[in-house]
Order: C-alpha cells, then sequence, then structure tokens
C-alpha cells in the first residue's frame, strides 16, 4: 500500500485521525491565529512534507493559512523562500529531512512558540485537556501521564497511539511520520 502523497484537500481530515499530537497542535494552532514562529513552520512544515505534500500544496497551504494576517505579497518576500528551501528548492538545496521525536523532545520552545513534544513541554493540565479532546479514557490519561512522569515520552506517545486506533504499536513511537505511517496502515486496513 502507497502514502506516498496527500493532498491539500485530504489534509484537515487526516490531521484529525493520523497526526500525532505535536503535530495536531501545530495544526490547530495556524488555523487558530493563522501564523507560527519559525521553530513550528519547520517541526509542521518538514512532517507535512513527509507526510507527501507537494511543494506547491504546500506554499498554498501557508498562504492560506496565513492569509488573514500576511499578505500575499509579503508572504512571498518573507516566507515562501523558506518553504522552498525545505524542500532543496533555494541555497544549498539540500532536501531536508523531518525531525525524529529525540530532536523535537530536546529542542526548548520559547515563550509563544507552539514546537516541541506535548508530552515533554505542555503543562500537565494542558497535556490532559488535550489527551481527552483525542478520545482517550481516564484510565489512558493516566497510563499516558505515569509515563510522562517517568519521562518516558515515546512511550507516552505510543499509549496514546494505541488508545486511539485501538491497535498495538510493538516499535513503539520515535518518529511523527512513522506515527503518520502506522496510522494510515491501521485505518486503511
Ligand atoms: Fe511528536 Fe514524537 Fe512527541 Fe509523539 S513522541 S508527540 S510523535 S515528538
Amino acid at each position: 500500500q502507497e502514502f506516498g502523497e496527500i493532498s491539500i484537500k485530504d489534509i484537515d481530515q487526516v490531521a484529525k485521525t493520523s497526526f500525532p499530537l505535536c503535530m495536531r497542535h501545530l495544526f490547530e494552532k495556524v488555523k487558530e491565529d493563522h501564523h507560527l514562529k519559525h521553530g513550528g513552520r519547520m517541526q509542521l512544515g518538514l512532517f507535512l512534507k513527509g507526510v507527501g505534500l507537494k511543494l506547491d500544496d504546500a506554499l498554498a497551504f501557508w498562504k492560506a493559512e496565513f492569509a488573514p494576517k500576511v499578505s500575499a505579497e509579503r508572504f512571498d518576500k518573507e516566507y515562501a523562500y523558506n518553504i522552498r528551501h525545505n524542500y532543496g528548492r533555494e541555497g544549498k538545496r539540500t532536501d531536508y529531512t523531518p525531525y525524529s521525536c529525540q530532536k523535537i523532545i530536546s529542542v526548548t520552545p520559547g515563550i509563544g512558540d507552539h514546537h516541541g513534544c506535548p508530552y515533554r513541554h505542555f503543562s500537565e493540565e494542558n497535556l490532559r485537556a488535550a489527551l481527552v479532546r483525542m478520545g482517550l479514557s481516564s484510565r489512558a490519561v493516566e497510563d499516558v501521564m505515569d509515563k510522562v512522569h517517568n519521562r518516558h515520552y515515546q512511550l507516552a506517545c505510543t499509549l496514546t497511539f494505541e488508545a486511539v486506533h485501538g491497535s498495538s504499536c510493538d516499535a513503539g513511537i520515535n518518529h511523527p511520520n512513522q506515527y503518520f505511517i502506522d496510522s494510515q496502515r491501521v485505518l486503511q486496513s
């Protein structure tokens, strides 16, 4: 089965069903605030590239989300370059790879940043609320929080995956794009 591509019209749907919490959060924030700071744009942008969003669709996505706050002209001037850069079309033409969990967990988000790993960087209250919004039972929330308290963030994410999908994830979660692929596999089987 192929998971090589995703089009812009499917993105809202798959964000709800198959994005890990770190990416759901960024996705919700860009829809809410019509903006994301650099760290968030990188983390979500490279993830979306890994999910199979083509460059033209990526440009259209960010432009539309930013539109209430950023004019088309300013978007083209200030943001488009970075997006093309992430796709290896500018600068050194490096094809940048999406961030792993380890990398995301190790960052230190500043005030107003929304990137990072929610299991590591959210307050307990916000994390519990986010897990409930993902549909976890109170029992499952406690199991996840238990992992978080022991600083096993990827295991916490794995338990969330299993609770959301009703299916085990024996390999454990080590990459947001792996979460996505495993999720699509479960949902399409
Ligand atoms: Fe994202 Fe990985 Fe954290 Fe899960 S463990 S929320 S995939 S960074």
